[in-house]
Parts: C-alpha cells; sequence; structure tokens
C-alpha cells in the first residue's frame, strides 16, 4: 500500500551555506514563507511522514534541513542567492567526517561540479588553502559557478589530473587533509538504478576499482597528510572494501577511522570502520565513507 512505499522515497535534503548564513536566519525565512518548522528528526519514520511545507533539521548533520521529496527549491530566493545547497544528505557525509580546522590546507581531489568543495569551505570559514582538482573542463566551469554562487573564497581550482599532482610539491607540503570523491559507477544513485538495471559490466568495475585504488594510494602519498576521506556513490563492494582493503595492505602505516558510532549501517565486514548509506536504511542515495589517519609514530622502546 501506500504507507509500505514511502519507504523507499528520499526526502528532499538542503544544506545551509554557513559562509552566507545561518540555520537559525534559514529556518525563518522559511517559517515567514509558510513552512512549519518540525524540530529535529528523532527516528527514521520521521522522514517519511514529511509533507506539505513541513521540515525537520537532521540527526547527524548540523546544517542540514529536511522537506519531502515533493519540494523543489531550484527557482527558490535563497538557492539562486547561495544560501542554500541541495545536496543528499550521504554526499554531505565526507567533508563534515573530514572536518579540516579553519585555516588548514587542504586538497579536493575530484572536486566538480563542487557541492563538497563548497561545504569544504564552509566548515574551514573560507580559512586556509583549498586546493581542487578536476579532469573534465566543462564540469570545472560549472564549478566556479557554484563556488561563486557560494561565496567559496579559499579555493584554488585547477583543470588538472589528481594523479599528476606532485605531491612532494612544495606547494602542498602543509596539506594535512584530502577527501577522495573519485568517478565511480554511481550505482548509488537511485533515479540511475532503475535505468542500469542490467548488471553492471564486470570489467568496468574492475577499471573503476583500479583507478579509485591508485587515487586513494596517491592521496597518502603527501607528506604531511594525516586524514583522508574516501567516498563513492557505489553500493559495489569492489569500488568500496575492497579499495580500501587493497590501500591499507600498501600503506601499513595508515590505519581507519571508526566513523560516526550511532550511524547503523555499516561497511561490509570487517571494514565496520566504514560507513554506507541507502534508501532502505538511511532514506539517503546509496553510498560509502572510509577516513583513512597516519598512524601516530611508534616511540622506540625504552629498554
Ligand atoms: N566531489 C564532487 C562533488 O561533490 O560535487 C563530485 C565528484 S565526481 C563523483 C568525480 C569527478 O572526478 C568527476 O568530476 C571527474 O571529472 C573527476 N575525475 C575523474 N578522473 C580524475 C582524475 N584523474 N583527476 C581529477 N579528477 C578526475
Amino acid at each position: 500500500g501506500f504507507q509500505q512505499t514511502q519507504g523507499n522515497i528520499i526526502p528532499r535534503f538542503v544544506r545551509v551555506n554557513t559562509l552566507k548564513t545561518t540555520l537559525d536566519d534559514v529556518i525563518d525565512y522559511l517559517k515567514r514563507e509558510g513552512f512549519s518548522y518540525q524540530g529535529t528528526t528523532m527516528r527514521l519514520e520521521d522522514l517519511d511522514h514529511l509533507s506539505g511545507k513541513t521540515f525537520l533539521c537532521d540527526l547527524h548533520l548540523k546544517d542540514l534541513l529536511v522537506f519531502s521529496s515533493k519540494t523543489d527549491f531550484h527557482n527558490h530566493f535563497l538557492y539562486k542567492a547561495g544560501h542554500i545547497i541541495l545536496q543528499d544528505k550521504a554526499s554531505c557525509l565526507p567533508a563534515f567526517l573530514l572536518n579540516p580546522p579553519v585555516g588548514s590546507h587542504v586538497i579536493d581531489a575530484c572536486a566538480a561540479p563542487g557541492n563538497k568543495t563548497s561545504h569544504l569551505a564552509a566548515i574551514m570559514k573560507n580559512k586556509g588553502k583549498l586546493f581542487a582538482f578536476d579532469l573534465d573542463a566543462k564540469r570545472l566551469s560549472t564549478m566556479s559557478t557554484l563556488l561563486l554562487r557560494a561565496g567559496v573564497t579559499c579555493h584554488q581550482l585547477a583543470n588538472q589530473d589528481f594523479l599528476k599532482v606532485d605531491p612532494l610539491s612544495s606547494e602542498y607540503k602543509e596539506v594535512k587533509y584530502i577527501l577522495l570523491d573519485p568517478s565511480c559507477s554511481g550505482s548509488g544513485m537511485v533515479c540511475l538504478r532503475d535505468e542500469v538495471s542490467e548488471p553492471q559490466e564486470d570489467g568496468r568495475l574492475q577499471a573503476l576499482a583500479a583507478f579509485q585504488l591508485h587515487c586513494l594510494n596517491h592521496a597518502l602519498q603527501f607528506p604531511q597528510v594525516q586524514r583522508v576521506v574516501y567516498s563513492t556513490c557505489s553500493i559495489h563492494t569492489q569500488e568500496n572494501e575492497e579499495v580500501v582493503s587493497a590501500c591499507l595492505q600498501h600503506n601499513p602505516g595508515f590505519r581507519l577511522v571508526n566513523l560516526l558510532p550511532n550511524w547503523h549501517e555499516r561497511g561490509h565486514n570487517p571494514f565496520t570502520q566504514c560507513l554506507r548509506a541507502s534508501t532502505e536504511k538511511t532514506r539517503t542515495h546509496g553510498f560509502f565513507v572510509a577516513m583513512l589517519e597516519r598512524r601516530p609514530l611508534q616511540t622506540e622502546g625504552q629498554n
């Protein structure tokens, strides 16, 4: 029946751009427009009961609002002015989890069209340096527009292959945080999933996984890097846990960070430190996030 199908619907997530406004100002603005604010999400089912002009604050991400899936903000003032970003909850996780400090040097390795870059800039309060790379010139030009609208100023965009960025260049000597969101099969995107109902061609997945592993290994070559977040919008183990597994084997100086203990959908065994997301369990697109951190230097024995 109708109630049962509700659980398959992804609500409309709206990230408040704190470079331009505040959560309270956006909530007030929307209330004056007739929206009804219902407080913070308590249970997953709350999201299935959103309708009309009611909205909630997300349970995990502070500056994220949730509306019924039918809500369209594409022509809304707040969107056009860059005060809100239309971004699925799962895709807000990487920057939120990387959480680079204000003033830090950060790389966004595969950045276009730039929603995660703008999220990183908001977390950094536009202070520090945000090096953003992408191979695709057209996507980068879309990204420039998006970053301008979002008021991002701490970035440096480059139309460059991340795999050819020299980790030993003095430009990146202070980079401690890297976000890596490389091209993937997109098998977690719900709108794509219906069209691509045939199973993914294995050769294609293998090529993607090899590329993703190459990127992840490359990210760990930056001499000062402390934390790397790896994410995909794929549901395939091959592009997710298997990439992380192979990378850790190559890089014994790094380990996984246990992410959000109260997030129930975890990476497949034994990679339960990582997060997964899905329509069924988190009311988002299918997604995967891992965070690797450099192991602290072992102090020599005292004998
Ligand atoms: N992080 C982006 C965001 O949140 O808006 C989405 C990134 S999308 C999943 C992957 C991007 O990687 C594409 O824009 C693609 O052009 C780019 N890409 C693919 N190969 C690359 C490479 N070798 N170096 C840099 N970027 C690459």
